[in-house]
Protein backbone atom coordinates (compact mmCIF):
# COMPACT_ATOMS: atom_id res chain seq x y z
CA UNK A 1 0.00 0.00 0.00
CA UNK A 2 1.19 3.58 -1.16
CA UNK A 3 -0.07 6.54 0.69
CA UNK A 4 1.43 9.91 -0.35
CA UNK A 5 -0.32 13.17 1.23
CA UNK A 6 0.65 16.39 0.01
CA UNK A 7 3.89 15.56 -0.89
CA UNK A 8 6.56 17.63 -2.27
CA UNK A 9 10.32 17.27 -3.30
CA UNK A 10 12.75 19.85 -3.74
CA UNK A 11 16.42 19.13 -5.23
CA UNK A 12 18.39 22.26 -3.68
CA UNK A 13 15.66 24.45 -2.54
CA UNK A 14 15.31 24.66 -6.68
CA UNK A 15 13.77 22.73 -8.58
CA UNK A 16 10.37 21.57 -7.56
CA UNK A 17 10.33 17.75 -8.61
CA UNK A 18 7.04 16.56 -7.30
CA UNK A 19 4.67 19.36 -6.24
CA UNK A 20 1.77 18.43 -3.53
CA UNK A 21 0.95 15.34 -4.64
CA UNK A 22 -1.79 13.11 -3.55
CA UNK A 23 -1.75 9.12 -4.25
CA UNK A 24 -3.22 6.16 -2.97
CA UNK A 25 -2.20 3.16 -4.64
CA UNK A 26 -3.84 -0.35 -2.47
CA UNK A 27 -2.51 -3.77 -2.11
CA UNK A 28 -2.73 -5.84 -5.82
CA UNK A 29 -3.15 -2.89 -7.70
CA UNK A 30 -1.11 -2.63 -11.18
CA UNK A 31 -0.17 1.11 -12.01
CA UNK A 32 1.34 2.48 -14.99
CA UNK A 33 3.05 5.76 -13.97
CA UNK A 34 3.95 7.80 -17.34
CA UNK A 35 5.19 11.41 -18.25
CA UNK A 36 7.28 12.59 -20.32
CA UNK A 37 10.99 13.19 -19.10
CA UNK A 38 11.44 15.61 -16.56
CA UNK A 39 7.92 15.33 -15.63
CA UNK A 40 9.22 13.88 -11.90
CA UNK A 41 8.29 9.91 -12.52
CA UNK A 42 11.88 9.00 -11.18
CA UNK A 43 11.82 11.50 -7.97
CA UNK A 44 8.58 9.63 -7.06
CA UNK A 45 9.96 6.46 -6.99
CA UNK A 46 13.39 7.96 -5.19
CA UNK A 47 10.67 8.80 -2.74
CA UNK A 48 8.78 5.40 -2.80
CA UNK A 49 12.12 4.02 -2.09
CA UNK A 50 13.27 5.93 0.47
CA UNK A 51 16.22 7.32 -1.57
CA UNK A 52 14.88 10.85 -0.89
CA UNK A 53 13.06 12.09 1.72
CA UNK A 54 9.77 14.75 0.92
CA UNK A 55 10.63 18.19 1.52
CA UNK A 56 7.08 18.67 3.05
CA UNK A 57 4.25 16.27 3.23
CA UNK A 58 3.72 12.21 3.96
CA UNK A 59 4.70 9.31 2.46
CA UNK A 60 3.70 5.73 3.50
CA UNK A 61 4.77 2.61 1.76
CA UNK A 62 3.92 -0.81 2.90
CA UNK A 63 2.82 0.11 6.46
CA UNK A 64 6.44 2.16 6.92
CA UNK A 65 6.21 6.23 7.45
CA UNK A 66 9.00 6.76 5.15
CA UNK A 67 9.30 10.53 7.55
CA UNK A 68 9.79 8.97 10.23
CA UNK A 69 11.86 5.45 9.69
CA UNK A 70 14.81 5.15 11.71
CA UNK A 71 18.06 4.15 9.47
CA UNK A 72 18.41 1.06 11.24
CA UNK A 73 14.81 0.19 10.22
CA UNK A 74 15.45 1.13 5.98
CA UNK A 75 17.11 -2.37 5.16
CA UNK A 76 13.99 -4.00 6.71
CA UNK A 77 11.87 -1.96 4.46
CA UNK A 78 13.88 -1.86 1.60
CA UNK A 79 12.88 -6.16 1.61
CA UNK A 80 9.52 -5.43 1.50
CA UNK A 81 9.81 -4.07 -2.25
CA UNK A 82 11.44 -5.52 -5.19
CA UNK A 83 13.00 -3.42 -7.79
CA UNK A 84 13.42 -3.47 -11.26
CA UNK A 85 15.51 -0.40 -12.70
CA UNK A 86 15.72 0.28 -16.68
CA UNK A 87 19.68 -0.79 -16.65
CA UNK A 88 18.97 -4.26 -14.97
CA UNK A 89 21.66 -3.75 -12.31
CA UNK A 90 23.09 -7.37 -12.62
CA UNK A 91 25.83 -8.63 -10.42
CA UNK A 92 28.92 -9.08 -13.98
CA UNK A 93 30.94 -11.66 -11.93
CA UNK A 94 27.82 -14.13 -10.58
CA UNK A 95 25.97 -16.46 -12.99
CA UNK A 96 22.27 -16.16 -12.81
CA UNK A 97 21.53 -18.48 -10.29
CA UNK A 98 23.75 -16.17 -7.91
CA UNK A 99 22.31 -12.82 -9.11
CA UNK A 100 19.15 -14.12 -7.62
CA UNK A 101 19.94 -16.40 -4.73
CA UNK A 102 21.91 -13.29 -3.65
CA UNK A 103 18.90 -11.54 -2.94
CA UNK A 104 17.84 -14.26 0.02
CA UNK A 105 21.47 -15.05 1.26
CA UNK A 106 21.35 -11.06 2.25
CA UNK A 107 18.61 -12.15 4.48
CA UNK A 108 20.10 -15.27 5.89
CA UNK A 109 18.25 -18.19 3.99
CA UNK A 110 18.91 -21.15 4.63
CA UNK A 111 21.14 -22.69 1.47
CA UNK A 112 18.25 -25.62 2.07
CA UNK A 113 15.50 -23.01 1.16
CA UNK A 114 17.91 -21.42 -1.83
CA UNK A 115 18.63 -25.10 -3.15
CA UNK A 116 14.64 -25.50 -4.23
CA UNK A 117 13.41 -21.31 -4.10
CA UNK A 118 15.66 -20.25 -6.84
CA UNK A 119 14.96 -22.94 -9.24
CA UNK A 120 11.41 -22.50 -8.88
CA UNK A 121 11.88 -18.79 -9.51
CA UNK A 122 13.56 -19.77 -12.79
CA UNK A 123 11.04 -21.78 -13.99
CA UNK A 124 8.49 -18.92 -13.20
CA UNK A 125 10.52 -16.45 -15.30
CA UNK A 126 11.44 -19.41 -18.21
CA UNK A 127 15.03 -19.23 -16.74
CA UNK A 128 15.69 -22.78 -16.72
CA UNK A 129 18.08 -23.14 -18.80
CA UNK A 130 20.01 -20.09 -18.21
CA UNK A 131 20.82 -21.04 -14.56
CA UNK A 132 24.69 -21.00 -15.34
CA UNK A 133 24.94 -18.19 -17.66
CA UNK A 134 26.92 -14.92 -17.02
CA UNK A 135 24.73 -11.26 -17.43
CA UNK A 136 26.74 -10.84 -20.47
CA UNK A 137 26.03 -13.95 -22.20
CA UNK A 138 22.30 -13.14 -21.88
CA UNK A 139 19.83 -10.65 -24.51
CA UNK A 140 18.80 -7.56 -22.84
CA UNK A 141 15.03 -9.67 -22.36
CA UNK A 142 16.72 -12.09 -20.30
CA UNK A 143 18.56 -10.14 -18.58
CA UNK A 144 15.44 -8.45 -17.61
CA UNK A 145 14.00 -11.44 -16.76
CA UNK A 146 16.50 -12.32 -14.57
CA UNK A 147 16.39 -8.92 -12.75
CA UNK A 148 12.17 -9.77 -12.29
CA UNK A 149 13.73 -13.39 -11.02
CA UNK A 150 15.74 -11.59 -8.40
CA UNK A 151 13.03 -9.31 -7.37
CA UNK A 152 10.15 -11.66 -6.84
CA UNK A 153 12.49 -14.41 -5.09
CA UNK A 154 11.71 -12.96 -1.44
CA UNK A 155 7.95 -12.71 -2.03
CA UNK A 156 7.82 -9.02 -1.60
CA UNK A 157 4.52 -7.75 -1.27
CA UNK A 158 5.27 -4.53 -3.92
CA UNK A 159 7.36 -4.57 -7.12
CA UNK A 160 8.61 -1.16 -7.81
CA UNK A 161 9.57 -1.18 -12.00
CA UNK A 162 11.57 1.85 -13.14
CA UNK A 163 11.36 1.69 -17.07
CA UNK A 164 11.61 -1.99 -17.10
CA UNK A 165 11.75 -2.10 -20.83
CA UNK A 166 14.20 0.93 -21.67
CA UNK A 167 17.07 -1.37 -23.02
CA UNK A 168 15.08 -4.41 -23.92
CA UNK A 169 13.57 -4.84 -27.61
CA UNK A 170 10.32 -3.67 -28.79
CA UNK A 171 9.33 -7.49 -29.31
CA UNK A 172 10.43 -8.62 -25.78
CA UNK A 173 9.18 -5.57 -23.67
CA UNK A 174 5.31 -6.99 -24.09
CA UNK A 175 6.47 -10.30 -22.46
CA UNK A 176 8.22 -8.30 -19.65
CA UNK A 177 5.10 -6.40 -18.85
CA UNK A 178 3.24 -9.73 -19.47
CA UNK A 179 5.64 -11.30 -17.14
CA UNK A 180 4.53 -8.15 -14.57
CA UNK A 181 0.89 -8.61 -15.11
CA UNK A 182 1.37 -12.52 -14.20
CA UNK A 183 2.71 -11.63 -10.73
CA UNK A 184 0.65 -8.87 -10.17
CA UNK A 185 -2.43 -11.72 -11.06
CA UNK A 186 -0.56 -13.55 -7.88
CA UNK A 187 -1.42 -10.49 -5.86
CA UNK A 188 1.64 -8.88 -5.90
CA UNK A 189 1.44 -4.48 -6.18
CA UNK A 190 3.10 -3.70 -9.45
CA UNK A 191 4.18 -0.07 -9.92
CA UNK A 192 5.73 0.47 -13.52
CA UNK A 193 7.27 3.95 -14.62
CA UNK A 194 7.26 4.47 -18.53
CA UNK A 195 7.57 6.72 -21.13
CA UNK A 196 6.06 3.89 -23.63
CA UNK A 197 2.51 4.87 -24.75
CA UNK A 198 2.20 1.92 -27.07
CA UNK A 199 2.48 -0.27 -24.14
CA UNK A 200 0.19 1.66 -21.67
CA UNK A 201 -2.31 1.55 -24.61
CA UNK A 202 -2.14 -2.22 -25.17
CA UNK A 203 -2.20 -3.18 -21.64
CA UNK A 204 -4.42 -0.46 -20.09
CA UNK A 205 -5.44 -0.12 -16.17
CA UNK A 206 -4.84 2.45 -13.80
CA UNK A 207 -2.50 4.68 -15.37
CA UNK A 208 -1.30 7.90 -13.51
CA UNK A 209 -0.17 10.03 -15.87
CA UNK A 210 2.75 13.42 -14.33
CA UNK A 211 3.18 16.64 -15.93
CA UNK A 212 5.70 19.27 -14.34
CA UNK A 213 5.57 16.90 -10.57
CA UNK A 214 1.61 17.47 -10.11
CA UNK A 215 -1.06 14.06 -11.71
CA UNK A 216 -2.39 15.25 -14.60
CA UNK A 217 -4.23 12.04 -14.99
CA UNK A 218 -4.95 9.41 -12.58
CA UNK A 219 -7.52 6.99 -14.22
CA UNK A 220 -8.63 3.32 -15.97
CA UNK A 221 -7.89 3.19 -19.45
CA UNK A 222 -9.57 0.34 -21.36
CA UNK A 223 -6.66 -1.20 -23.46
CA UNK A 224 -6.22 -4.19 -25.67
CA UNK A 225 -4.45 -6.88 -24.64
CA UNK A 226 -7.42 -9.39 -25.63
CA UNK A 227 -6.08 -12.41 -22.62
CA UNK A 228 -7.04 -9.91 -20.02
P1 LIG B 1 11.60 11.94 -14.93
O1 LIG B 1 11.99 10.72 -14.18
O2 LIG B 1 10.12 12.04 -15.18
O3 LIG B 1 12.40 12.14 -16.20
P2 LIG B 1 12.91 13.37 -12.75
O4 LIG B 1 12.18 12.99 -11.51
O5 LIG B 1 14.22 12.72 -13.02
O6 LIG B 1 11.93 13.23 -14.00
O7 LIG B 1 13.15 14.96 -12.72
C1 LIG B 1 12.17 15.91 -12.32
C2 LIG B 1 12.83 17.29 -12.26
O8 LIG B 1 13.80 17.30 -11.23
C3 LIG B 1 13.56 17.69 -13.53
O9 LIG B 1 13.40 19.07 -13.70
C4 LIG B 1 15.00 17.35 -13.23
O10 LIG B 1 15.88 18.17 -13.94
C5 LIG B 1 15.09 17.63 -11.74
N1 LIG B 1 16.08 16.79 -11.03
C6 LIG B 1 16.13 15.44 -11.01
N2 LIG B 1 17.13 14.99 -10.23
C7 LIG B 1 17.74 16.11 -9.72
C8 LIG B 1 18.85 16.34 -8.84
N3 LIG B 1 19.53 15.32 -8.29
N4 LIG B 1 19.20 17.63 -8.57
C9 LIG B 1 18.51 18.66 -9.09
N5 LIG B 1 17.45 18.52 -9.92
C10 LIG B 1 17.06 17.27 -10.24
Amino acid sequence: MIELVDVSLKYDNETTAVDNLNLKIEQGEFVFIVGSSGAGKSSIIKLLLRERVATSGIVKVNGYNLNKIKKRKIPEFRRSLGVVFQDFRLIPNLNVFDNVAFSLRVTNASPKYIRTRVPYILELMGLTDKAKRFPHELSGGEQQRVALARALVNDPPMIIADEPTGNVDPELSYEIVSLLKEINDCGTTVIMVTHEHDIVRYFGGRTISIQKGKIEYDGYLGGNDESE
